[in-house]
């Protein structure tokens, strides 16, 4: 059943077309069918390649004010659309509501705006004079110079589910901004909005071949774009297992990599925590797309003097939460993306009650009659070496481990192949921030759980290579480039 109208072609060198053939999007709440998307091939992928790699020369040089001015009206038109695409994202993801209409589309929009500015943007840096002596080179002279920022070329930008219109909006917004060319290739399990974005930045006025979108049920047509000889760059966002495949495609060509992969987020609480405060946060991992987000607090690691205290305050906030249908108004806790992910889920759970964990809520699958639903589970009394504290979930669970030390803390911190974002709850918000120096992530928050849009955001260690955000994201997508004169 088709309940939303939704883009069926992909976009190559600006004209969109039909694939051989279609695969199916379906609803995780209902289990219908949204749509059939377009299934992209190896040809398809080569088209797009080569649509981008020629439309690059020109639109590189084009004025820094008409490529703001065109970020500009992709917004304007992204926000006159804003219920029709808010519903798409909806029914293809399954998020409630204002998640799909906030941090979707208001997003797109924000992340559009912040680049149409970051256009204007000039990131180049004067070289101090310097006095040459002569050399075999030439004779001495005072040189003069600039670093100037290039972009990189074509960028293969390859998207995960869970973030999807935002998660291509915070890549090509800085592409395009830069004067690169781009192929998106969005997830398998929800890439109508991508098209659907696609289609407003050729309607803003993006030449042919400077926005590029295919879309795929399986992973090849990904991996094609990566191996292609004529793609410069990938920006890739997903998990760390297809990230070290993607950096080992690309080091064959020597491909500009920019990696933001998975997260097994800690939250830190200190004995001086604000209790309320802690669990409010911690829980972003049930309230926040039912956990599947890379920086959530998806460990609480709490100090013994506390411990049992939070273990029960987390318990009965993971109880109170409603899950159900996405389109409910008291809906907390919608779907997950997919039945693969809720067993992953399941799984990872059954492995925590063989670990010798307690849970201490949820670990059930919710008796809703259709729908891909994981309760809010909350494992407790967790060591940290035990499966569940080690892998990414990605669903609905939080992992409480006690501690006993500072040091012991940051050690189970730390004691991930993971270091994307962690987290500090304790009023002496000095000694949070000291703690901060000691925690090996690209981000820590303290006392919060909300997400800076100017702050570099990325991971250390298998969470990923580069920094995006901000006027970071304009260094992402370009090549410094010296130029001297005497
Ligand atoms: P995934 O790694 O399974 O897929 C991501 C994308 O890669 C999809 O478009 C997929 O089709 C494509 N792909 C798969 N195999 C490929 C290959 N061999 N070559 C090229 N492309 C390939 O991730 P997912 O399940 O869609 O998303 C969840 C993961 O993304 C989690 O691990 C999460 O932590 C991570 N994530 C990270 C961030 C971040 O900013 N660090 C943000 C969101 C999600």
């Amino acid at each position: 059943m088709t309940v939303v109208e939704a883009p069926s072609r992909v976009l190559v060198g600006g004209e969109r077309y039909a694939t051989a053939g279609t695969y199916p999007i379906v609803n995780p709440a209902t289990e219908d069918v949204v749509a059939e998307a377009p299934d992209a091939g190896p040809a398809d992928v080569a088209a797009a390649v080569e649509a981008a790699k020629a439309a690059f020369p020109a639109w590189s040089q084009t004025s820094r004010e008409e490529r703001s001015r065109l970020l500009h009206r992709a917004a304007d038109i992204v926000e006159s659309r804003a219920d029709e695409l808010g519903a798409l994202i909806q029914a293809e993801t399954g998020a409630l509501m204002h998640v799909a209409r906030w941090f979707q589309v208001t997003g797109t929009v924000g992340r559009l705006r912040r680049y149409a500015r970051g256009a204007l943007e000039v990131r180049d840096v004067p070289l101090a004079p310097h006095a040459m002596p002569s050399t075999v080179l030439g004779p001495g002279a005072l040189l003069g110079g600039n670093v100037l920022r290039r972009p990189v070329g074509v960028v293969a930008c390859v998207t995960p589910y869970n973030w999807p219109m935002g998660g291509m909006a915070g890549k090509v917004g800085p592409a395009l901004a830069t004067g690169n060319t781009v192929v998106v290739k969005p997830a398998p399990q929800d890439p109508l909005a991508c098209l659907a974005l696609g289609e407003i930045l050729v309607e803003a006025g993006f030449p042919p071949g400077v926005v590029n979108v295919l879309t795929s049920a399986g992973p090849e047509t990904g991996a094609a774009l990566v191996d292609s000889p004529d793609v410069d760059m990938v920006s890739f966002t997903g998990s760390t297992a297809v990230g070290m495949k993607i950096a080992e495609a690309g080091g064959r060509t020597l491909k500009r990599l920019f990696l933001e992969l998975g997260g097994k987020g800690a939250a830190i609480v200190l004995p001086d925590a604000d209790i309320p405060t802690a669990v409010t946060g911690i829980s972003a991992t049930w309230t926040f797309q039912s956990g599947q987000g890379c920086i959530l607090p998806t460990r609480a690691v709490v100090h013994r003097s506390i411990y049992d205290a939070l273990v029960e305050a987390l318990a009965e906030r993971a109880n109170s939460l409603k899950v159900g249908d996405p389109l409910d108004a008291d809906t907390v806790v919608g779907p997950v993306i997919s039945a693969a992910q809720r067993e992953r889920i399941e799984s990872l759970t059954q492995s925590a009650r063989d670990e010798g964990a307690r849970i201490a809520a949820g670990g059930t699958r919710p008796g809703l009659p259709r729908g891909f639903y994981a309760a809010p589970t909350l494992v407790a009394d967790a060591h940290p070496g035990m499966t569940i504290a080690q892998r990414e979930v990605f669903g609905p669970v939080v992992t409480a481990i006690p501690y006993d030390t500072v040091e012991e803390a940051v050690e189970i911190t730390n004691g991930t192949e993971y270091g994307l974002h962690n987290y500090v709850f304790g009023k002496d918000v000095g000694k949070a921030y000291d703690l901060a120096a000691q925690l090996r992530s690209g981000y820590v928050s303290l006392n919060n759980s909300l997400q800076h849009p100017e702050a570099p955001f990325g991971g250390f260690k298998r969470s990923g290579l580069g920094r995006d955000g901000g006027s970071f994201a304009l260094d992402a997508y370009t090549e410094m480039q010296s130029v001297v004169w005497t």
